[in-house]
């Protein structure tokens, strides 16, 4: 084996919603998608919306228990805001998303570690203002997104685990915020070109994601990423309990998959949440290495 490949399932958990209100969905989807990590040996984070965790307390806390990451998910729409995060300064976003973490921190009885914005809707505050309320990693980013009508634009954006930039969200930073970005192929373009092909089990088969998923992880090797990843993401609105739904067979085709390849790259998998991602990544690069001045390209002239 030549190296590690941490392997991070992510599921948003939002049957709250007001366009979704399937409570019983949510716990069916969330019970089945966590038996079936268990099952395969993978660990998952669950992101999880406040009145999302106030109907279903117990089943988070016994996720947590056997070994998953329970962490925050936030539409502001829920809380009474627009839809987007995108379109708020700083004092308004920590206001929401300060709001929402108190309401998950008194259902739980713990605080959220992570953070999974939705849509992945951010702005150049988004960072600090997640840094300030005490996060420290998440999934705030699409890279190559490009989907202004959601406040969610990425182009540009690192494909691979970094510290987060305070005042710029697709530059490296030096907060100690790690940030895990869903995992993309950014040339394989969908939604008229606004959204790279992702590891969102719902969007396409298993055999799409087999090119997705080989691809990023053989660029990974070629370019000596110090912690190479995959996170795939998931939404609870799906019924994982049926064994003849389609996103569950292609959770399970995916699975196969990342083995295959992890093998035929000669990777050994790492199952992980996204905390034991972001302690690896903090272990093999410090902090204060990370920062690079920019600097104006002049090879062109002359
Ligand atoms: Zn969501």
């Amino acid at each position: 084996m030549s190296g590690s490949l941490y392997v991070s399932f992510n599921i948003d958990c939002e049957v709250s919603q007001p366009a979704v209100q399937d409570l019983p969905l949510g716990e069916r989807a969330v019970r089945a998608f966590g038996d079936l990590l268990d099952e395969n040996g993978h660990r998952a984070t669950f992101h999880v919306l406040p009145s999302d965790v106030e109907a279903h307390a117990n089943v988070y806390r016994e996720l947590k228990d056997r070994g998953h990451e329970i962490g925050l998910h936030v539409h502001p729409a829920t809380e009474g805001y627009e839809e987007f995060l995108g379109v708020y300064g700083a004092e308004q976003q920590a206001t929401i998303v300060g709001d929402a973490g108190d309401r998950f921190s008194f259902a739980l009885g713990f605080a959220p570690e992570s953070i999974c914005i939705g849509y992945a809707s951010t702005n150049d505050f988004t960072y600090g203002v997640l840094y300030d309320l005490g996060y420290r990693h998440g999934t705030c980013s699409i890279p190559s997104r490009v989907l202004p009508e959601c406040a969610s634009v990425h182009a540009g954006a690192p494909l691979d685990l970094h510290y987060a930039n305070r005042h710029n969200r697709l530059l490296l930073g030096d907060l100690d915020f790690v940030e895990i970005p869903i995992t993309v192929d950014p040339d394989s373009r969908m939604w008229s070109g606004k959204h790279p092909q992702d590891l969102r089990v719902e969007l396409v088969d298993a055999k799409n994601h087999w090119y997705t998923i080989h691809k990023s992880v053989k660029r990974q090797v070629e370019d000596g990423v110090p912690v190479k990843f995959l996170r795939a993401i998931t939404h609870n609105t799906f019924d994982y309990s049926d064994r003849n739904d389609f996103r569950r067979q292609t959770l399970v085709g995916m699975m196969k998959h990342i083995q295959a390849i992890a093998e035929d790259l000669q990777l050994q998998i790492v199952p992980a949440t996204g905390a034991q991602i972001a302690a690896a990544y903090r272990q093999a690069v410090p902090l204060d290495n990370t920062t690079s001045k920019l600097q104006l390209d002049r090879r062109g002239y002359g």
